[in-house]
């Protein structure tokens, strides 16, 4: 299948999963977003997986109504620059979606906007899945991209103020 063009409404009703694998470079809105020094050997390549699901809804005094949805999933990483000390870090994006699939704009344009539940797209039969992932890996970054501690940053001071790496760990635990 050409994840490039293929047909999006055929794909969620057949509810097959897909997944695959897409190179940064073949990303270029998210590309220019890469810190200048990025290592040369750094890995550029996203692994993705979607479903697509279909919900019957029943409305009161009408037939059922089709609702499709698509579940996509990307795990990869890009190197930006940090902001605070301007050298390059990596910094992990992951992305956990669900998308609720239109028929038309029109119709898209008509969805609730307070439906948290989802974000809406528009469907078609030459669905574009790599630029679909391109879009969610933008909406991903970071407003301010920067090191969680740079590393020429010696400041006792501040260090002091910052809850230990094992306080951290420690909440993690006791919240599972
Ligand atoms: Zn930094």
């Amino acid at each position: 299948m050409d994840f490039r063009a293929f047909d999006l409404f055929a794909f969620i009703r057949a509810g097959e999963p897909a997944s695959g694998t897409v190179s940064l470079t073949d990303m270029p809105r998210l590309l220019a977003e890469q810190a200048a020094d990025a290592p040369a050997d750094a890995n550029r390549q996203f692994r993705w997986q979607m479903q697509g699901a279909v919900h019957e809804e029943a409305t009161a005094g009408q037939s059922a109504q089709q609702r499709l949805f698509v579940d996509l999933q990307v795990d990869g990483s890009i190197w930006l620059q940090c902001q605070r000390c301007l050298k390059a870090y990596e910094q992990p994006l992951p992305v956990h979606t669900r998308l609720e699939v239109m028929r038309s704009e029109a119709e898209a344009d008509a969805a609730p906007l307070d439906d948290d539940e989802a974000d809406v797209i528009v469907g078609s039969r030459n669905f574009d899945l790599i630029a679909q992932i391109e879009d969610e890996l933008l909406l991903a970054l970071p407003v301010s991209p920067r090191h969680a501690v740079c590393p020429d940053e010696v400041l006792p001071a501040e260090e002091e103020k910052k809850p230990s790496p094992f306080a951290v760990l420690a909440n993690l635990k006791t919240k599972h």
